[in-house]
């Protein structure tokens, strides 16, 4: 190769190398530009679901057990065996008929000896004891009138407070609510005038959370439902266990 033709050739090179730099100096831009798109414009992200509105959540038993003001004052001789859920079928509300306070009811109950208590005895100021776990039979109604047991749909299934469905006496042939049901006193004597709002809204509370301990609404009835005769609850109640009926509250 003469010298000018070494000069063409690295000439020749020389372009080659330019024009190699750019396009790779070019590719390197064109990647940068790239990458740059690809941070302005993220992928977008799925849309969002629609957010429901929020409902109000349905307090849970405990909460509403912790809104009331109630003690636990279990007694052992009160305690006539179990009650689940699927025997739990009635509220059954009664007048203590004295103006003893919800302890006092309860201590006069275990002095008497009779082995009588109701699940929870509710005081004129809200105070509310529970002597008796919501799961465990309670001899709070005794005797029904014949026929009652049938009539509020309640089958003998021979636990505790069943036995006495065989004729004690003739008059009191039924004695099967204790089994199926929740009894729940009220502080007051008949014909003493109203129940203060302070029992009332407890009594409100102490339903609510037997429903939602349970999960259902048990139907609410009085001792004077379940036996003629039985003066509780009082005519004073009459409006409030209506209410109680229709809509769980006294008002
Ligand atoms: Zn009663």
């Amino acid at each position: 190769m003469g010298r000018r033709a070494l000069m063409l050739v690295l000439f020749a090179v020389a372009l080659a190398g330019c024009s190699a730099g750019p396009v790779e100096k070019n590719d390197a831009v064109e990647q940068a530009r790239s990458e740059t798109v690809v941070e302005e414009a993220p992928a977008p992200e799925p849309p969002a679901e629609a957010e429901a509105p929020e409902e109000p959540e349905e307090p849970g038993a405990d909460e509403l057990l912790a809104r009331l003001d109630l003690v636990e004052d279990y007694r052992a001789e009160f305690d006539h065996g179990p009650k689940g859920a699927e025997h739990q079928r009635y509220i059954v509300l009664h007048d203590t008929e004295g103006e003893g306070d919800p302890e006092n009811v309860v201590s006069w109950w275990a002095s008497s000896g009779n082995l009588v208590a109701a699940h929870f005895v509710v005081g004129k100021d809200g105070h509310i004891v529970q002597c008796v776990p919501l799961d465990r039979i309670a001899h709070h109604a005794g005797y029904g009138d014949t026929g009652h047991n049938g009539l509020f749909g309640i089958e003998e299934d021979g636990r505790d407070d069943m036995a006495g469905s065989v004729p004690i006496g003739s008059s009191y042939a039924d004695y099967g609510m204790n089994a199926w049901s929740v009894g729940i006193e009220l502080v007051h004597v008949g014909g003493s005038g109203d129940y203060p709002p302070e029992q009332l809204e407890a009594l409100d509370g102490l339903i609510a959370y037997i429903d939602a301990y349970y999960g259902f609404e048990s139907e609410i009835t009085d001792h004077k439902a379940w036996r003629t005769g039985n003066s509780d609850t009082s005519p004073e109640f009459a409006g409030y266990l209506a209410n109680y009926q229709d809509h769980r509250t006294h008002e």
